[in-house]
């Protein structure tokens, strides 16, 4: 921007005076009442209070707070108190002036901005690291004092973003990393989505230039196929919805970059991959708050007329808002292209509010009554609710819903480090947060120098040490002082090195087992349980069926048993013949008494036809200990022997039930395994070629997660029994990286 150097002084005078212009017919065209004389007295002060001073771009300094200013009025949505202390924002700080000078010329209240914007200037990181951290901890906690200082510090972060080129790269990399550390998530938490986005999105580009460069270029390179399936798919909803006489504005949007490339990075994949990277927007005009939830749902019920939607993937954020204030009706629908396409509906309102944040509410409020008594009331009552949650002030939250404190608390360890946990996170959910070490060892913490149980809620503010044993040992009971994934997840994990627990555990369990099927639990039958399983001894034994590796099912008993195998060829089916005389069939149903349950009912599997149905409660494969139950139409569903929904059948209807023996492995069967670890990149794809080429096995779904380096995963493969599942989660276990592999419902 060398050229802005050399503009005349007319030319600058002219830059200026534009720039502010803008800024006031911003102002003009909004609902506030309007007071330009004092924006008029704050512009030429700040004018005169930086006068000849510029930025590193070369530019007059006074075009960043008239920026600011403007941010704040047309981007936020505040009035003259606030488009003031943006203009004054850098006085104070830069120049001559104090906070006493303001004072006397603008007031008690714009002052009271300025000087809250002047104490958290600076970085939050840095040599100061410590210090810094505190002034930011005095932020949050008084933020609740004038909420508007934060949203013009908000507004300043936004422009210097928006600048940040013409400062030099280790400048722009600690702003974008301080940026999408702290202000991104403020803007979150404020409800400010479109400043959150446009943060992220350019700290991302700081960050990642190259990676920011390859989305991008994979938009455009996708943006004309994607302009014509979405005008394929609207132009049918358009007409219905201008049938029922809605005003409305229909677009597609797409995904953020940085949203973009968190998916890709999360889930270890393509751009190709991202399906939902757009979405649908409509946004309808509405005058009367109380008809927003019914037009919605009739849009919902037009567009679902034409197109089907995804079962699972309603969300209905009107009826339940989000805590920051977010409300709208979400629904994916399959696209005339075969893609799904997420549809949001909002009122207007609702629009606002979830570009704007809250403050965006004023503009439906303006003229009832003053800002500073709007504003002021408005904190009152989030000073209430902070201050006792269980008030009925919460129906405030109904309204406005900016959930600022209840939902995360901030703290502090000793060195300063801020630590964001969720409301009534305890001092070992920090102690597991730092480090599993910390989490496993920790004694005690130390709150402000107080000494507090692991069990301690923390609030906002606090300054915790955490205090540690070596001679501490985590014990499963703590799982209740946890509210954390993460220190649950992590103490899960330390807990199961607890080898010593699991053996005895599973000692038990399989004694218990051998008992219930009248089998002697001796050295010599269990001995024959490990040369089976191919085990080495006794412990490894116990230790898989106590991690339910082995499964405790038919499989090991059938070695004490050879003869029952043998049995079920000799044994009449009481179903074998239904398809051809069913007359046969009914008769047996209809008197439950004539059902043999001394016999073993075989199930088979005959040209991909079964003479079964597999109980979807429960899932059983072949292996899997089983009963059968013959239902009213003369079905026989198959249960495994534990599953809840069979107990409750044994116990009403134990005349309909029928012994079960897997025939051949005729058909393969659907299991759901879940697994959980360490993340590194590449485990998903070693994963997937274990099971689907090591294995050979199909695999029918995948689903994984990833969160602060653990990841879970649930897949679904098929199988041919119990065996295979075994063996299954033995090699996904040998994955480095995964520290459990089970087999769920
Ligand atoms: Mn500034």
């Amino acid at each position: 921007m060398a050229t802005q150097n050399k503009m005349t002084p007319e030319e600058e005078d002219k830059l200026i005076q534009e720039a502010y212009q803008d800024l006031l017919n911003g102002y003009l065209s909004s609902n506030h009442r309007k007071k330009v004389e004092i924006i008029d007295k704050a512009f030429k002060f700040a004018c005169e209070a930086h006068k000849g001073v510029r930025r590193r771009s070369g530019e007059p300094y006074i075009l960043h707070p008239i920026t600011v200013a403007r941010i704040v009025s047309q981007e936020i949505g505040l009035g003259s108190t606030s488009i003031c202390a943006a203009l004054l924002h850098d006085v104070v700080e830069d120049t001559e002036y104090t906070t006493e000078d303001i004072e006397a010329m603008f007031g008690k209240k714009i002052a009271q901005i300025v000087d809250g914007l002047t104490k958290i200037s600076g970085g939050i990181f840095g040599a100061h690291a410590s210090a810094q951290a505190e002034n930011f901890r005095k932020l949050l906690l008084t933020m609740s004092d004038d909420i508007r200082v934060v949203l013009i510090k908000m507004a300043d972060r936004l422009h210097n973003m928006r600048t940040l080129q013409s400062m030099p790269p280790a400048k722009q990399y600690k702003i974008a990393g301080e940026t999408l550390y702290i202000y991104a998530p403020l803007a979150h938490r404020l409800g400010l989505f479109a400043i959150k986005t446009e943060l992220e999105d350019l700290s991302f580009k700081y960050e990642h230039p190259d990676d920011y460069a390859a989305i991008e270029e994979q938009i455009v390179a996708n943006a004309p196929r994607n302009e014509e399936i979405f005008s394929r798919f609207a132009a049918p909803i358009n007409e219905r919805l201008k049938k029922m006489g809605l005003k409305f504005e229909f677009k597609a949007r797409i995904k953020s970059h940085y949203s973009i490339w968190k998916k890709m990075e999360t889930k270890h994949i393509p751009f190709s991959q991202v399906y939902d990277y757009y979405a649908a927007r409509i946004v309808f005009e509405c005058d009367n708050e109380a008809d927003e939830k019914r037009i919605c749902l009739n849009i919902y019920s037009e567009i679902t007329d034409l197109y089907s939607m995804h079962p699972d993937r309603l969300r209905d954020w009107i009826s339940n808002p989000k805590a920051n204030g977010y409300r709208a009706l979400h629904v994916t629908v399959m696209g005339p292209d075969g893609n799904w396409v997420e549809v949001q509906i909002r009122s207007r309102r609702m629009d606002d509010i979830a570009e704007r944040g809250f403050a965006a509410h004023w503009k439906y409020k303006i003229g009832e009554g003053e800002e500073e008594s709007e504003l002021a009331a408005w904190l009152q009552t989030i000073e209430d609710i902070l201050k006792n949650p269980e008030s009925n002030a919460i129906d405030f939250l109904d309204t406005i819903k900016l959930n600022l404190f209840a939902s995360e608390i901030v703290v502090f360890t000793p060195k300063g480090e801020l630590i964001t946990l969720p409301k009534d996170a305890s001092v070992l959910d920090l102690a597991f947060h730092l480090h599993t070490e910390l989490g496993t060892h920790c004694i005690a913490g130390k709150i402000n120098h107080k000494l507090v149980p692991i069990s301690h809620k923390l609030a906002s503010g606090d300054q915790v040490e955490v205090l540690t044993s070596r001679s501490q040992q985590p014990k499963a009971e703590w799982d209740k002082f946890l509210v954390t994934a993460k220190g649950k997840t992590r103490l899960r994990a330390a807990l199961r090195h607890d080898r010593r627990s699991i053996i005895s555990k599973g000692e038990a369990m399989l004694k218990a087992f051998l008992q219930e099927n009248e089998v002697e639990a001796s050295s010599v039958n269990i001995n024959r349980i490990i040369s089976a399983e191919h085990l080495k001894n006794r412990d490894e034994l116990y230790l898989m069926i106590g991690n339910n590796e082995i499964a405790l099912s038919q499989s090991l008993v059938k070695i004490f048993k050879p003869a029952s195998r043998g049995l079920l060829d000799r044994l009449m089916n009481p179903f074998g013949n239904r398809h051809s005389n069913s007359n046969a069939d009914n008769e047996v149903v209809a008197n439950e008494g004539k059902i043999d349950t001394k016999k073993v009912y075989e199930l088979r599997t005959v040209d991909g036809k079964s003479n079964y149905r597999i109980a979807d409660c429960c899932n059983p494969i072949p292996g899997d200990t089983v009963i059968g139950f013959v239902t009213d139409d003369n079905e026989v569903v198959v249960h495994k022997m534990d599953c809840e929904q069979a107990t409750r059948l044994k116990s009403s209807f134990g005349g309909r039930i029928v012994q079960t023996q897997w025939e051949t492995k005729a058909k393969k069967f659907n299991v759901t395994i879940s697994l959980e670890g360490i993340d590194r990149q590449g485990i998903l794809q070693e994963i997937i070629y274990l099971i689907s080429t090591n294995l050979s096995l199909n695999m029918r779904r995948l689903n994984i997660s990833a969160d602060d380096g653990v990841f879970h995963c649930e897949l679904e493969a098929m199988v041919d029994d119990t065996d295979v599942v075994t063996q299954l989660c033995k090699r996904l276990k040998k994955v480095k990286g995964v520290s459990q592999a089970v087999r769920v419902r």
